[in-house]
């Protein structure tokens, strides 16, 4: 038998097609291995499988039907566009297809040859048509049937590829294409597949049920690693002592006393959680999760009062060089009144600058270092640090963790979240996790005044910016994020112009992916500022930003954004005393957008948000969520899946206290080993 380890570890250049150009193309996808691409897995299926007649088609929807070419001709519709138009008859009746910039098909189109057609169709002014489908000569090698994968692609790489060459792999008659790694006992027992069933049915299902059975086994073994990561994670780092704080002696009345508002009940109550973990001899490793606006960043500093206190050195991390700046304005305003030193660290600084700060942290001089990513970059030493905190993200990998004990510091972690998980999800998912749940707000605070408006009553959004701007405060307008679709990148800086007119007094900044990031730097802080009043935005406005006197968010197109999504930028308002106004402008009439503004109007919870954020999107396009997004995302709709998560907890503490037959060690620190590699391992 071959060796599993080797197999999955070769590279994909031994894949028959795979040629060096080719094999750079896969890297971008982060492809290197077989391993990766057996695991590339697709985000939907075409259904061409069932070959419909034309009246039994389901109309809108992508579907399978074929005909014999009767007509064809093509007319120019503008000065440089071409349309084709064809008309396919079947017994019962005919069909017409139009090809839209397609000029070079028109030859080869065969009066009264039989063609199968895959694509939406439609029943307009009493006709079936199809736009740009898929076209084949009926029964030709092109004419697949089945279930056929579609993979996110690049360029330079076509599903086609793709599909050939795992097809290569996985559709072999003869031996299993690797060992299975889990245990036959342990699948018996929960019921899975076997992982060459698993592969092949993921990437060609024969079935709908066989899809699901697949599925299953794919997420199993997912959130079994996971699992089984985390807790020897814990177990290594639960290892040292890693106390910094006596008992006594750890009052934080003098940080209070420079606070101007007294602390809410969750704020105490996390500070108090975070206390007795640095008192405490195992490591802490806490999440303090706290609805957006509820006032994480004091918490912070409380636990990074308490640390420099004692002596111990603090760092905070945060995941755009924004926050970072953000923060450290706010800290160095803080610490400076309480005599400790603060410092940052940004990729701009001068080398002169860089070493300069770099070293005042190692001889211990510098008290609290604030930073993005760069903070655990191997020249960043420090004297002795006894507490890192990250704010608004969920990376942080097993082995950031590790370099920072490396580095000599006591590995006690805390990670900042306003992505609000339901409770009982982030109870399994961040198994091996201390929580603190801030629940309350600011006593200040107002309800954000929710209201959705459709595109006919989009001026009473307008009117109430009016309104806020004419107090002095100031507002957002955000559009879906511009990718590569040129026609969003017009849309959303038509919306820009339009807001230049609508509001001409007024200074008005556009802030999109497209802007490099210290433009994008500058208009975040002009608008902080007030040098800029009306921010027009696409979704890149950070999380996390704290702009008090932003009073009203416009959000365009809501029905593009999901609940959680919408939450998020809700609370970029609502930040202060004064009452905020948040706008969904929603152009579509569909149910679930209409149930989300629905929901948005209703609360400002975001536990309860994220709850029916769930309900809403129930277990959806999980292989997709698999293969894109962060890996917490991912865990997120993987645990949707409660039963196999349940299994794989059991199991992953079966594996670890004691039996660690039940999986290929070889292959478990093959997987982990990729979890880690990835730059920002999402493996808290
Ligand atoms: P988030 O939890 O979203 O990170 P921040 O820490 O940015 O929230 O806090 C939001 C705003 O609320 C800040 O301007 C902060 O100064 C203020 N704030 C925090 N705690 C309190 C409190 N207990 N009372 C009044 N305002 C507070
Ligand atoms: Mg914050």
């Amino acid at each position: 038998m071959r060796s599993n380890i080797d197999y999955l570890q070769s590279s994909i250049s031994n894949i028959a097609g795979v040629g060096p150009k080719k094999a750079e193309c896969l890297k971008r996808l982060g492809i290197n291995d077989i391993y990766d691409l057996l695991n590339y897995f697709p985000y939907k299926y075409k259904d061409r499988k069932t070959e419909y007649a034309l009246h039994a088609a389901p109309l809108d929807k992508a579907v399978l039907v074929s005909g014999v070419l009767q007509r064809k001709q093509q007319r120019s519709i503008s000065y440089s566009r071409k349309i084709i138009e064809c008309t396919f008859r079947v017994e019962a009746g005919t069909f017409s297809v139009a090809f839209f910039g397609m000029p070079y098909i028109y030859n080869s189109l065969q009066i009264g040859s039989k063609y199968s057609i895959f694509g939406k169709m439609k029943h307009q002014y009493g006709r079936y048509s199809f736009t740009n489908p898929e076209i084949c000569i009926y029964g030709s090698d092109k004419d697949v049937r089945g279930y056929i994968p579609v993979y996110h692609c690049t360029q330079g790489l076509t599903n086609n590829d793709l599909n050939k060459w795992l097809r290569s792999l996985l559709q072999k008659e003869e031996n299993d294409l690797i060992t299975d790694y889990i245990n036959q006992d342990l699948l018996d027992r929960n019921r899975l597949c076997d992982i060459n069933f698993a592969l092949s049915q993921i990437h060609f299902p024969i079935s709908n049920e066989a899809y699901k059975i697949a599925r299953a086994r794919l997420i199993y073994d997912r959130l079994l690693i996971y699992q089984i990561a985390v807790r020897k994670n814990r177990k290594s780092l639960d290892s040292g002592n890693s106390s910094i704080l006596g008992d006594a002696g750890s009052d934080i009345d003098a940080f209070t006393k420079i606070l101007p508002f007294e602390l809410t009940e969750g704020q105490v109550k996390a500070i108090e959680d975070i206390r007795s973990d640095l008192v405490s001899q195992r490591a802490m490793n806490r999440l303090v999760q706290g609805d957006v606006g509820c006032g994480k960043t004091v918490v912070a500093e409380a636990a990074i009062y308490l640390a420099v206190r004692a002596g111990y050195q603090a760092a905070m991390m945060a995941p755009t060089e924004i926050l970072a700046r953000q923060h450290y304005k706010k800290l160095k305003e803080d610490f400076d009144k309480l005599g400790y030193s603060t410092g940052l660290l940004t990729s701009k600084m001068s080398a002169k600058d860089r070493r300069e700060l770099l070293s005042s942290l190692v001889k211990g001089e510098l008290d609290i270092l604030i930073g993005t990513h760069a903070l655990i970059q191997d020249d960043v030493i420090f004297d002795n640090l006894g507490l890192m905190i990250t704010d608004e993200q969920h990376r942080f990998g097993v082995n950031q963790r590790k370099n920072l004990v490396k580095k000599g510091s006591l590995a006690n972690v805390m990670v900042m979240s306003a992505t609000p998980i339901p409770r009982t999800l982030a109870a399994t998912v961040y198994g091996d996790m201390d929580f603190s749940i801030i629940a309350s707000r600011p006593a200040n605070r107002k309800d954000i005044i929710t209201r959705a408006v459709g595109e006919a009553s989009r001026e009473i959004a307008y009117n109430s910016v009016r309104e806020e701007l004419k107090k002095g405060h100031r507002a957002y307008v955000v559009a879906p994020s511009i990718d590569s679709d040129s026609t969003e990148l017009e849309s959303v800086d038509a919306l820009y112009n339009e807001m230049k007119a609508k509001f001409s007094g007024y200074r008005i900044g556009f802030l999109h992916g497209r802007l490099d990031k210290a433009e994008k730097e500058k208009i975040m802080l002009d608008f902080a500022s007030g040098k800029i009043q009306l921010l027009v935005s696409t979704v890149v406005i950070e999380v996390g930003i704290d702009v008090p006197e932003a009073s009203i968010i416009v959000i365009e197109n809501s029905e593009r954004f999901g609940l959680a999504q919408l939450h998020q930028l809700r609370g970029r308002v609502g930040r202060s005393d004064v009452q905020s106004y948040c706008y969904l402008v929603n152009y579509s009439n569909s149910e679930t957008a209409t149930e989300r503004a629905r929901i948005m109007c209703e609360t400002n919870d975001g536990f309860i948000i994220s709850e029916k954020d769930f309900e809403l999107r129930g277990p959806g396009d999980i292989i997709g969520t698999m293969q894109h997004g962060s890996f917490g995302n991912q865990l997120a709709s993987l645990c949707s899946h409660t039963e196999i998560l349940k299994m794989a907890i059991d199991d992953a503490e079966q594996i670890i206290d004691s039996d660690y037959s039940l999986i290929d060690k070889e292959y478990l620190s093959l997987v982990l080993a990729k979890y880690n590699d990835t730059d920002n391992s999402d493996i808290i």
